[in-house]
């Protein structure tokens, strides 16, 4: 099948009734027109064509998981197409990275410039195909599209050194160089910000890349790449393959023309693809899961901690890498603050992303509500409580109750492992030593939050946590111009800030003899 079959919104008898809702008839005008979209594609882009799958396979739909319709199908392919995509990167890289920085600097603020024109269109996308609220994915656009900006000017940026010689009659100078061909895979969550997170610094300094999107969010992707063309970034730059997962992997991991692997997704991938990246030596950088302690002193500020908790745990339905997966809370304050957290957490309104007040979309799928299931059965049969919530929606779909459980213990799994939903587990401690012990007593080590209003404690807490990243009396961390990134098995390198172009950058050492020579 040579053309796309874009199926548009098929609606199911049992979704009838939401035609008549505000956000039905929104989710309708949007996807009525995202046919004739500038920015909506459906199939791969290699070397700076549209293409599909060599097998002519497309049964690959993609669902809206707010409603379960189809929005369109994308192909499904495979490691000839990976191959294909890597060959058209690394003949684009021969000229790319011999762009001065300026020009490429250039190619990038238009594409910025682009994504900030389309960011309504771009927003709707990802509500549509991930779910979240449309006021998050919007915010999700401008922080993606931060990345691109800043990364504009830091390919500027990008100085060696002079060393001073050991011997009169030489010059030591280190010059740093784009690393060559990228593989990204991305996950889900953040259809648009871990792509942009990743294809900004490598672009900027003379890397060219092949993206391999998440199955389950491929069109924020290819409408992305759609507007790095529009914005002038030459064919086989920037080049985009989905379908089956392992073989993409593999076929990035196996080909020694890449020489780099970018991955954010969970640790048992991550893990897979650092043990294949052996196999030809790359560079990796890893952004894997987490489960971030939030840590609630009794000298906090109430209110401070419970809508940075709230902001820290709910954000994406509990569905980022960041949230706050365990809410430790003091002993003098755990009673107050259960019950001030409970009470604004039943405010949070559920709903369709397109809802104006939605504040909880649905989850990814079935099995991530399956997921949240069987934690919280687990952490019920071993004696927590739960004090709001617990149960799938009344919404139906993969819609799930706002939730609050105390008297969670280390033990359960929801305190061991990322639940990725919006379950808030609260565990109680009496020192700030049993807090840091609790907080550091896991694999992961991405994000650390905490709440105090002790100066001292600040730093002292800060410092003793075996985290990337650390907010203190703020829920809301991430930026384009900070370091993000974990330590333990949450994973290896920085992405955003100075430091994250330096994971797409090799030194090169040129020491010149014989200086005194005439
Ligand atoms: P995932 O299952 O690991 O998938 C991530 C990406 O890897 C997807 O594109 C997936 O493709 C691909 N993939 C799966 N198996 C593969 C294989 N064998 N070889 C190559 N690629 C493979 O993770 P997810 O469920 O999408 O995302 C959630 C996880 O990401 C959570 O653990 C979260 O904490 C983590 N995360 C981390 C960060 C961070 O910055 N540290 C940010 C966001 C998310 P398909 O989807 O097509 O199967």
């Amino acid at each position: 099948m040579g053309v796309a079959r874009f199926s548009l919104f098929k609606i199911a008898s049992s979704h009838l009734h939401r035609m008549h809702h505000p956000s039905a008839l929104r989710q309708m005008s949007f996807a009525s027109g995202l046919q004739n979209s500038t920015i909506f594609r459906s199939q791969g882009l290699i070397g700076g064509q549209w293409v599909a799958a060599h097998d002519g396979i497309w049964n690959f739909f993609r669902f809206n998981p707010s409603t379960g319709e189809i929005i369109a199908d994308v192909p499904f392919m495979g490691r000839r197409e990976t191959n294909d995509a890597i060959s058209s990167a690394y003949q684009a890289f021969n000229s790319w990275s011999k762009l001065t920085a300026a020009e490429r600097s250039k190619y990038l603020r238009k594409w910025y410039d682009l994504i900030m024109s389309h960011k309504e269109e771009l927003g709707q996308l990802i509500t549509l195909e991930q779910g979240k609220p449309l006021k998050e994915a919007l915010g999700e656009v401008s922080y993606g599209a931060s990345f691109i900006e800043f990364f504009a000017e830091e390919a500027k940026q990008v100085y060696g050194d002079i060393i001073p010689a050991t011997l009169a009659d030489r010059r030591l100078f280190v010059l740093k160089q784009p690393v060559g061909v990228v593989g990204a895979i991305t996950p889900w969550n953040f259809p648009l910000a871990m792509i942009t997170r990743k294809v900004g610094p490598a672009l900027a300094c003379g890397c060219t890349v092949v993206v391999k999107p998440s199955e389950l969010t491929p069109l924020t992707a290819l409408a992305a790449a759609e507007l790095a063309l529009q914005a002038g970034i030459p064919p086989g730059v920037l080049n985009v393959v989905m379908g089956n997962a392992s073989d993409i992997g593999d076929a990035l991991l196996a080909s020694p023309q890449v020489r780099k692997i970018t991955f954010t997704g969970s640790t048992a991938v991550g893990k897979k693809l650092m043990a294949g990246a052996a196999g030809t030596v790359k560079r990796i950088s890893l952004e894997l899961g987490g489960n971030a302690p939030c840590i609630v002193f009794d000298d906090a500020d109430l209110d401070v901690a419970v809508k940075g908790a709230i902001a820290a745990k709910f954000r994406n339905s509990g569905q980022t890498c960041v949230c706050a997966n365990r809410v430790i809370v003091q002993e003098g304050i755990y009673e107050k603050f259960a019950e001030a957290f409970s009470k604004a957490v039943q405010n949070l309104q559920v709903g369709d992303g397109f809802t104006e007040g939605v504040a909880q979309g649905p989850l990814i799928n079935e099995a991530a509500v399956q997921k949240v299931e069987s934690f919280l059965q687990d952490a019920l049969s071993k004696g927590a409580k739960v004090i709001l919530g617990g149960k799938r929606h009344s919404l139906g779909m993969t819609f799930y109750e706002p939730t609050v459980v105390t008297d969670v213990k280390s033990d359960m799994l929801l305190a061991r492992e990322e639940v990725f939903g919006p379950v808030a587990p609260l565990l109680r401690f009496k020192t700030e030593e049993e807090a840091i012990c609790i907080a550091n007593d896991t694999n992961a080590g991405l994000a650390a939050y905490i709440f105090t209003n002790n100066v001292q404690r600040t730093w002292r807490v800060s410092e003793a946590l075996e985290y990337g990243l650390v907010g203190v009396n703020e829920g809301i961390i991430s930026t384009e111009v900070a370091p993000f990134g974990g330590v333990k098995q949450s994973g290896l390198g920085r992405e955003g800030s100075k430091y994250g172009i330096d994971e797409y950058l090799e030194l090169k050492y040129v020491c010149l003899g014989d200086m005194n020579r005439k």
